[in-house]
C-alpha cells in the first residue's frame, strides 16, 4: 500500500501527454524517488490495467485510460567509481536530454552527443531504442535493471539480451511486463572521433578546428530547433511514422519513376527511405483533419493544431497510410504507440 504519495483519481492527462489531448486516467501516481518506488510497487504490481509513462512524448491516447498511469520521474546520474572504460548509471525517470548535457558538459561522448534534444526519459528511450544522426541508445548501453511484474523481482539484463532493432526492443515487445528502473551506459572520456555523416552536421561544423562532444551537441541542438516543433508549445510526438525499409526490387521500381527519391542503404538487399518524402509526395504537406495537421515544416510530424481529438489524429494517420500505400506500394508503420 502506498504510504507517502497519494493515488490521484480521475486525473486529467492534458498537460501530461505531448499531443495535449484532453484525456483522463481513472488512477494516477507519480514516483519521484526510489523510496516512492519501493513503497508503491506492490500496489502497482497488483493492478490489472496499468501503464508506466515518462513524458508521453511517444504515446497517442485514443481514449480515457481506465486503469493506473504511473508517471516515472525517478532521477539520478552516478559515475561508477574506478570504471574503465567509463560507466555511468542513470535512473529511468531522468530526463534524457539532461543526461546528454551532463555527459557533454563533462567532456564525455562516444555518440551520446548525437542524441541531444530527444524528448522524454532515459527508461522510455531504452524501450524505444531512440536514435538520431546515426546513433541509437543501444550503441551506448551496457545493462538495464528492471522490475518484472510477472516475477515481482528486479532483474538485470545485459544489452545483448534486449533484442534491439530500429525503434524496437525486448521491452517494447513485452510492453507492460517490466518497469525499467535504471541503466548503465558506457561513454568515452574526451573522445577524439565523432559520428558526423548524417544530416547536415558536417556543413555546420566547417569552421571549427577542435571538436568536442559539447560542440557537436550544441550544433545538433540548433539544427533540431529549426526543424522540429517544441511539444510544450505545439502538441506533437515527433516522427509519427517509422522510416520504411524496403527491398531493392521495389526501390528500383520507385527510382525509375521518381528520380529524386532519397535512400539510405541498409545492406545489399534492403534500403531505408524517408517516410517524410513519401508523405509529402502524396500531397499531405500541411493537410488537416479537424484539429490535427501534418506539420508544414516536416511532413513526418502530426501536430495538434487546434484542439484536436484523438480521433482527428488517428484518422489523419490512417488517411496517410492508405494514400502512401496507393501511391508508392509502401506500407507505413507508426512509431507512436497507440493506447
Ligand atoms: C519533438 C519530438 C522529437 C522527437 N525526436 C525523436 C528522435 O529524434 N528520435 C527518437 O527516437 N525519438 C524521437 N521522439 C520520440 C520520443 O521522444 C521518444 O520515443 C522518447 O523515448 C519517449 O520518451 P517518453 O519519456 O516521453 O516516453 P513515453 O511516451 O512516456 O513512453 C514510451 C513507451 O515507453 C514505455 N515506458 C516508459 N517508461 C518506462 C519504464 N520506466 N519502464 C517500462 N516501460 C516504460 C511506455 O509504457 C510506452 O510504451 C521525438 C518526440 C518529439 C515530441
Amino acid at each position: 500500500m502506498n504510504k507517502t504519495i497519494k493515488i490521484q483519481k480521475n486525473k486529467s492527462l492534458k498537460q501530461i501527454n505531448a499531443f495535449k489531448l484532453d484525456v483522463f486516467a481513472s488512477e494516477f501516481i507519480e514516483l519521484k524517488t526510489m523510496n516512492d518506488f519501493h513503497e508503491n510497487i506492490e500496489y502497482i504490481s497488483k493492478k490489472d490495467k496499468k501503464m508506466i509513462i515518462g513524458d508521453a512524448t511517444n504515446i497517442l491516447f485514443l481514449n480515457d485510460f481506465d486503469g493506473l498511469i504511473v508517471k516515472n520521474s525517478i532521477k539520478g546520474i552516478e559515475k561508477l567509481p574506478n570504471s574503465s572504460p567509463l560507466l555511468i548509471k542513470a535512473y529511468s525517470g531522468e530526463i534524457w536530454n539532461d543526461f546528454v548535457h551532463f555527459s557533454v558538459n563533462n567532456d564525455l561522448g562516444g555518440g551520446i552527443e548525437n542524441l541531444v534534444k530527444i524528448p522524454g526519459r532515459v527508461g522510455s528511450g531504452i524501450v524505444q531504442n531512440i536514435g538520431a544522426y546515426g546513433v541509437e541508445i543501444k550503441d551506448l548501453l551496457v545493462s538495464v535493471e528492471a522490475y518484472s511484474f510477472e516475477n515481482n523481482k528486479i532483474i538485470t539484463f545485459k544489452k545483448e539480451e534486449l533484442n534491439f532493432e530500429y525503434r524496437n526492443s525486448f521491452f517494447k515487445k513485452n510492453n507492460g511486463k517490466y518497469f525499467i528502473i535504471s541503466a548503465i551506459f558506457q561513454l568515452q572520456n574526451k573522445p577524439k572521433s565523432f559520428i558526423l555523416d548524417y544530416g547536415n552536421i558536417k556543413n555546420n561544423l566547417k569552421n571549427i578546428d577542435k571538436l568536442t562532444p559539447l560542440i557537436i551537441a550544441n550544433t545538433i541542438s540548433k539544427i533540431r530547433e529549426n526543424k522540429l516543433p517544441d511539444y510544450k508549445v505545439i502538441g506533437n510526438c515527433g516522427s509519427f511514422f517509422k522510416n520504411p525499409i524496403i527491398n531493392y526490387s521495389l526501390f528500383n521500381l520507385l527510382k525509375s519513376k521518381y528520380k529524386n527519391i532519397p535512400s539510405y542503404p541498409i545492406n545489399e538487399n534492403l534500403v531505408k527511405i524517408p517516410a517524410a518524402w513519401l508523405i509529402e509526395n502524396s500531397g499531405f504537406k500541411g493537410y488537416e483533419i479537424g484539429g490535427a495537421s501534418v506539420y508544414d515544416k516536416h511532413s513526418l510530424i502530426i501536430i495538434n493544431k487546434n484542439n484536436a481529438t484523438p480521433n482527428d489524429i488517428k484518422s489523419l494517420s490512417e488517411q496517410i497510410i492508405t494514400k502512401v500505400f496507393k501511391d508508392f506500394n509502401v506500407k507505413l508503420q507508426t512509431e507512436v504507440i497507440f493506447v
